[in-house]
């Protein structure tokens, strides 16, 4: 599974959710939501993105066998909000019973030779039914339109660090939110990247490589309300090894209909981006 559960810290004040009842942004229901969500799915694996209450979320799901790995950002926007609960991150969870950790690593992803505000974690893990073994990867690329070339170049990064530090042999699933559409360079480096990437969703297309048509939509707020921009749009991906994994499921998106005309978050939708979650099987 692989989810931006929205940042509380930002939530609430720099992402402008005009839309949005307030009080369905507060943290004592947005929590209770995104676990309700979580459980809803219950994956052998789950990928976080802008984590700024880890704490909570592993004292939750270590309840129900989860352990998880955590990598703040090294400079998190959420430090600078006035309800900061410490740096957002990436996260990700793996089933304890169905999984054996083998090695953790995570990174700070580097463009032009210095290190930037965004991060990679990964997990690797031995299948106990199978004994076959797998690595995962959680990201959280640069935001924002004007971005492209950033994104790109942590993404060339990203891939490359996963190709020569990992396993030669195992699989590799890369879950995150690119903050790139499809049609971005970095899309392209994915797919390009000697891992031998193939995006879950376009795989399993109608015609083999196109992406979801969204995941993410919300508005947010203009001057006016004749300026409120709405933003619907596909960021969020996962990247598997086609040479060793075979997509057998994939979770839908809400329709239009059913997420409403105020979009998200909402009362229903704690976050602003929707969760992908695909099963897999070993080839
Ligand atoms: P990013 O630019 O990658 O984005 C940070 C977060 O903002 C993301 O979670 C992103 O969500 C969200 N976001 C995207 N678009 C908007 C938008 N239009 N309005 C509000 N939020 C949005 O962050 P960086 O790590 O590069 O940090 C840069 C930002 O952090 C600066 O712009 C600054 O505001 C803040 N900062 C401030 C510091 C300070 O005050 N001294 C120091 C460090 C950072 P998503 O990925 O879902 O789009
Ligand atoms: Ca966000």
């Amino acid at each position: 599974m692989q989810w931006n559960i929205l940042a509380q810290a930002l939530s609430v004040g720099k992402d402008n959710f005009v839309k949005c009842p307030h009080d369905a942004l507060s943290w004592d229901i947005r929590r209770l939501r995104i676990i309700e969500s979580i459980l809803d799915v219950l994956p052998d694996i789950l990928c976080l993105q802008e984590v700024d209450h880890y704490l909570f979320l592993e004292e939750v799901l270590s309840t129900v066998g989860y352990v998880g790995n955590f990598c703040p950002k090294p400079d998190s926007p959420c430090l600078y909000t006035d309800n900061s609960n410490g740096p957002d991150g990436c996260a990700a969870f793996y089933r304890s019973d169905k999984f054996e950790e083998i090695q953790r690593h995570n990174f700070v992803l580097r463009a032009d030779g210095t290190e930037t505000n965004q991060v990679c974690a990964t997990v690797t893990l031995k299948c106990k039914s199978s004994g076959k073994s797998f690595s995962v990867g959680v990201t959280h690329l640069k935001a924002k339109y004007g971005w492209d070339d950033l994104r790109h170049k942590q993404g060339v990064y990203m891939l490359s660090y996963l190709h020569k530090n990992l396993p030669a042999s195992s699989a590799l699933i890369l879950c995150g939110d690119f903050n790139a559409e499809p049609t971005e360079q970095v899309h392209k480096a994915c797919l390009e990247s000697p891992l031998g990437l193939k995006s879950a969703y376009a795989v399993n297309s109608e015609n083999g490589i196109m992406e979801p048509a969204y995941t993410t939509w919300k508005i947010r707020g203009g001057a006016t309300e004749e300026e409120d921009v709405e933003v619907c749009r596909t960021i969020d991906y996962i990247w598997y090894t086609e040479k060793s994994l075979k997509v057998t499921a994939l979770k839908e998106f809400p329709t239009g209909d059913e997420i409403g005309a105020e979009r998200v978050p909402s009362y229903a939708y704690p976050s602003d981006h929707f969760s992908l979650a695909a099963d897999f099987k070993f080839l």
